[in-house]
């Protein structure tokens, strides 16, 4: 079982000042954050991050919103990381993330929702690798 996985705190949550708030959710929850970085993506690495949902009706929306400013890209470690990640943030949908979820708390819409969170072991390392280089991670 994989033990690191990649959150983004996406434009929308960086520009309304939520990245420190949720990198406290993430440590309360008894994560470790190995890796961070503030970055601007490009069109080209934002459509090739998000290249498995090409033909989705969403897709140039999302691109437009995740190069719409900076965002934080983070190598997170836990205890089946994958899965533990994505039930902290919640849903897609921030109107359907439970209580005390970090979409529920911060995300404002079904595209624009605050944070990004690898779906499988085997597409976090592909992510981590896409935003990382082995220096700039870190064991804990
Ligand atoms: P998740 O981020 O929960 O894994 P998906 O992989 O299905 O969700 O979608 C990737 C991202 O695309 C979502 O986080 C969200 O920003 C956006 N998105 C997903 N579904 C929609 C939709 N129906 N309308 C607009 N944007 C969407
Ligand atoms: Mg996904």
């Amino acid at each position: 079982m994989s033990n690191r996985t990649l959150a983004i705190i996406k434009p929308d949550a960086v520009g309304k000042g939520y990245t420190g708030k949720i990198i406290d959710r993430i440590l309360s929850a008894g994560f470790n954050v190995l890796g961070a970085k503030l970055v601007h993506l490009s069109r080209e690495k934002a459509e090739g991050f998000y290249a498995v949902h090409t033909e989705r009706p969403f897709f140039n929306d999302l691109v437009d919103f995740m190069t719409s400013g900076p965002c934080m890209p983070l190598v997170v470690e836990h205890d089946g990381a994958v899965n533990a990640f994505r039930t902290l943030i919640g849903s897609t949908n921030p109107a359907e993330a439970d209580e005390g979820t970090i979409r529920k708390d911060f995300a404002e819409s079904i595209q624009n929702n605050a944070v990004h969170g690898s779906d499988s072991n085997e597409n976090a390392e592909k992510e981590i690798a896409f935003f990382f280089t082995s220096e700039e991670i870190h064991p804990n």
